[in-house]
């Protein structure tokens, strides 16, 4: 038995269309021999939209609030009609859909009174996205004559109980994953489930992050020992750039487990960060593909990728981060400092990107958020302390950095015409990453893409496509 995670991003299940593709792709894989898992996200841009009922319901809008969410039940519902033709099935969903939107709206109601979205709400709120789309993708799948059956992801998906950012707890998922899902799988079943939710052990609802479904992906092929986990989004695989900054990025054909764990830490959208993890442990490929374009091969994320001709396989850009500078003339390098600053920025479970040190100053780069004024006051406890935030991390990518001379110098001569804040080269040497303002983020992107992606290795990136686009 083969077991394929396919995981569904929200552009791959946003309307009938996409779910029509995505039934026929799930299809295509059984009818191949192999046992699909299917992990959905929400439909596009309902988690965002579930948020922003929630922060009017705090703000105490609640004729707002409740006018997001009734727009929401209106698309899933007339989405269900769409697809679900079978009376018993649609009656049965629509009945489900309902129930959970009224109970949706008890929630907001709720929240419209006491004025205050805790974490713990802000989950619950924002679990419906998911909850949603994985029940009516499996009636959908039904009525394509798919032996779809839904599992509830937080019965399977357990972690802590730190909400919006939950930590998965590997031994509970194996042995749910086992207990849940195998018995469907082998009775001939493709278990669908919802991404990014999932409950605490005392069986409160939680979440993975922001883009968390690719996670799910990875946790649930890591629990069933799958073959392969399938990312499916909107874009042909991992590309060169993002394809919105940088047109002409090219499809990376393959990138190893390392260089992509970099690239979606370092702000590559198209994985979420701990995708990587579960697939590493047990050495489970995952491929990036794309439900629109289902016949292009994608991005095969392995161990170890061949060698590349290029230094870099990709540039990556994390935004909407703060540079704080802490100037302390004379305690900086005095014994115990460091652990005092870092445990100011741990107290506030706000974690930092990139750090630089000279003589009487530390500059370092965090995720701009809330608690900066809290941090710096507390900081100016032990030294002079300016924030600024509008930055951004632009990191490039690419394990044949190592050993290659001069390189530094021709990113820097790439971008001679931004200013740069902080420099920085991991110790793991396989990305370069520095900080400019975020307005020149972009022209930092296609400077640097123009430079480094001219010609191309052939053997690791798709560079037929771009022939082809420019001879057509
Ligand atoms: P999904 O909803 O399927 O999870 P996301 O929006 O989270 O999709 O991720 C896909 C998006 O990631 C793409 O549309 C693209 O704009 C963005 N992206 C950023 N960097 C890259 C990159 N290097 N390669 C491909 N896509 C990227
Ligand atoms: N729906 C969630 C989000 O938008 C999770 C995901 O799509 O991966 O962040
Ligand atoms: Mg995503």
């Amino acid at each position: 038995m083969s077991i394929v995670v396919m995981k569904f991003g929200g552009t791959s299940v946003e309307d009938t269309a996409a779910i029509g593709r995505t039934a026929a792709i799930v299809a295509g894989r059984a009818a191949s021999g192999k046992s699909p898992v299917v992990v959905v996200s929400a439909m596009a841009k309902v988690t965002d939209q579930l948020l922003r009922a929630a922060s009017a319901a705090s703000d105490g809008d609640r004729t707002g609030s409740l006018a997001i969410s009734a727009r929401l039940r209106t698309r899933h519902l007339d989405t269900a009609a769409e697809l679900v033709k079978d009376a018993g099935e649609i009656a049965t969903l629509t009945q489900f859909l309902n129930e959970e939107f009224d109970a949706l709206d008890e929630v907001l109601r709720g929240l419209a009174v006491i004025h205050e979205l805790t974490p713990r709400i802000s989950d619950l709120i924002v679990s419906y996205g998911e909850r949603l789309s994985s029940r009516i993708v499996a009636a959908a799948f039904r009525g394509q004559g798919i032996a779809a059956a839904h599992a509830d992801a937080r019965e399977i998906v357990i972690t802590d109980a730190e909400f919006q950012k939950a930590t998965p707890i590997d031994a509970l998922i194996e042995k749910r994953a086992q207990e849940k899902l195998l018995p469907l799988i082998k009775a001939g079943k493709i278990p669908v489930m919802g991404g990014f939710i999932a409950s605490s052990e005392d069986g409160l609802t939680t979440t993975l992050g922001r883009g968390g479904s690719d996670y799910t992906g990875a946790l649930v092929g890591g629990a069933l020992n799958a073959g392969t986990i399938e990312i499916w989004t909107d874009v042909d695989g991992i590309m060169t750039a993002d394809p919105r900054v940088c047109p002409d990025a090219l499809r990376v054909k393959v990138i190893s487990f390392e260089e992509a764990a970099e690239m979606a830490y370092f702000g590559a959208k198209v994985l979420h960060p701990a995708t990587i993890l579960p697939a590493v442990r047990k050495n489970i490929p995952v491929l990036v593909l794309n439900s629109r374009n289902a016949a292009c091969d994608g991005t095969r994320i392995i161990s170890v990728a061949p060698h590349c001709k290029s230094p870099f396989k990709s540039i990556a850009v994390k935004r909407k981060l703060s540079i704080i500078d802490i100037v302390a003339s004379r305690m900086l390098m005095s014994h115990g400092y460091m652990s005092k600053m870092f445990a100011v920025f741990d107290r506030r479970k706000c974690p930092v990107d990139m750090v630089s040190t000279s003589e009487v100053s530390v500059s370092l780069t965090v995720d701009t958020n809330a608690s900066l004024p809290e941090i710096a006051a507390d900081l100016s406890a032990m030294a002079d302390v300016k924030y600024e935030g509008k930055k951004a991390l632009i990191c490039l990518v690419g394990e044949d950095i190592r050993g290659q001379n001069g390189i530094a110098a021709q990113v820097f001569n790439a971008i001679r015409h931004i200013n740069v804040r902080m420099i920085s080269q991991g110790a793991s040497e396989i990305n370069m990453s520095f900080m400019i303002d975020e307005d020149d983020a972009d022209e930092a992107v296609r400077s640097l893409h123009a430079a480094f992606f001219q010609n191309p290795d052939p053997a690791i990136f798709d560079v037929e496509a771009r022939k082809a686009a420019s001879s057509s």
